[in-house]
């Protein structure tokens, strides 16, 4: 078992002056992400690497599935360092590297050598062909192939020992979160929101989320679905915050007031305004959705508008252009998608009309809201002081 784990970054490497911002940000995730499981974990970043060095036991692969969790993570790599004690007995450590790694050696090979301690005897090229030679002779089953290999055996020659290793497991790619602001996630229990929270704190931003609960329309164990949703982004995101806001009388009232067939715009209107309101209190500079370009009759391109024009700061949709199908795939692969399917509806079957306007216009829309003035104020102001908060 080898005790190190070489941590590679790709984006972030090239960010300029601002490198080391983005480096000591996916150092302190790694080192949060790894002190939750057993091993004791040192991790350093050196020369454009990070390295989880253990010094306990561990488990493999609890290991690989942190950090396969981690944005900025390119790739992860199991990773033998051992001192450097000259030609003959790096030979010697190449060989017990290998024996380590595999059982069974009946694959294709090439030793790619990096000499960066130039004192170090010899070239690159002797270096591969000696270690080469030394691992066939080692292990008669192997076979080099120079152009497509199943195995590539990297030795780092470094000032302060040798690095080797073999296994290269994709991480998830993006930024470190936290390196780009913070966003306001409507969630809902739906498939679609949890997956454009993930893609958004991917590259980078916190996530916050705000879930309009309805009782008792809508039950204690919706709520109880959102809660769970927002944890599994979290395993990505880091803690999220949930802010859970009453949206009942609001509903209610849009009900009493407005013509049915506009309602779920109207309603979806009002959501992203108190979204917005909870943003700006809560340092976000933008909302998440999860909609998409006609999936349902509130997502047409018209009710986008009208929905859009609800307020004024950024709103981000990053599935604007996904299939259902294709968003399946990713909460499927994240984990939500068993989660998000559980029958319990986040908004209420009375509140929605049968034939619901599919084009709306920004201007009729703004008209029918008119009939809310009386009340509706004070409404979105008792809606947002009484937000239950749950840390997720
Ligand atoms: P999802 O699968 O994310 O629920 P959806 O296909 O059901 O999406 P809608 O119900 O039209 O679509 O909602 C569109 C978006 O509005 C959601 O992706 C989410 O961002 C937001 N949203 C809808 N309902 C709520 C809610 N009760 N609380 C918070 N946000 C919501
Ligand atoms: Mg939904």
């Amino acid at each position: 078992m080898f005790h190190t784990f070489l941590i590679k970054y790709a984006e972030i490497g090239i960010k300029g002056k601002n490198r080391y911002l983005f480096e000591d940000k996916l150092v302190s995730l790694v080192n949060r992400a790894l002190k939750r499981i057993d091993g004791h974990f040192l991790v350093t970043k050196e020369a454009g690497r990070i390295y989880a060095e253990a010094d306990g036991d561990f488990d493999d692969e609890e290991v690989i599935d942190v950090l396969t969790r981690v944005f900025g993570v390119a790739d992860i790599c199991p990773m033998m360092r051992v001192e450097d004690l000259g030609p003959e007995k790096l030979r010697e450590q190449v060989i017990e590297y290998l024996r380590e790694a595999y059982d069974d050696f009946h694959f294709t090979f090439k030793v790619d050598s990096r000499r960066i301690n130039k004192a170090y005897p010899g070239t690159s090229e002797t270096i591969n062909a000696d270690l080469g030679e030394a691992l066939l002779e080692a292990f008669p089953d192997l076979r080099v192939d120079v152009h497509h290999p199943d195995v590539k055996v990297n030795v780092e020659i470094r000032k302060t020992g040798v690095n080797i290793y073999s296994k290269v497991i994709p991480g998830p790619g993006g930024l470190p979160v936290g390196t780009n602001g913070k966003s306001m996630l409507l969630l809902s229990g739906g498939i679609d929101s949890p997956v454009a929270g993930w893609m958004v704190a991917k590259r980078g931003v916190i996530i916050e989320a705000v879930y309009f609960h309805a009782p008792p329309y809508t039950s204690e164990r919706a709520k109880e679905k959102v809660v769970d949703l927002a944890k599994l982004v979290a395993r990505y995101s880091g803690p999220i915050r949930l802010h859970v806001v009453n949206f009942t009388d609001i509903q209610l009232y849009i009900y009493q007031q407005c013509p049915h067939d506009e309602l779920t715009i109207i309603m979806r209107r009002y959501m992203m305004r108190i979204a917005e309101m909870l943003a700006e209190k809560n340092g976000c500079l933008s909302l998440v959705t999860g909609e998409s370009i006609g999936q349902v009759a509130s997502q047409t391109m018209q009710s986008l508008v009208c929905t859009d024009a609800a307020c004024t700061m950024p709103v981000f949709r990053p599935l604007i252009a996904f299939d259902k199908q294709d968003i399946v795939e990713i909460s499927e692969k994240i984990g939500t998608y068993e989660t998000s399917i559980e029958p319990y509806e986040d908004c209420c079957t009375i509140f929605v009309a049968k034939h619901p306007v599919t084009k709306p216009l920004l201007h009729k829309i703004e008209k029918s809201e008119e009939n809310l003035r009386e009340k509706i104020g004070e409404m979105v102001k008792t809606a947002v002081d009484t937000e239950e908060v749950i840390w997720c």
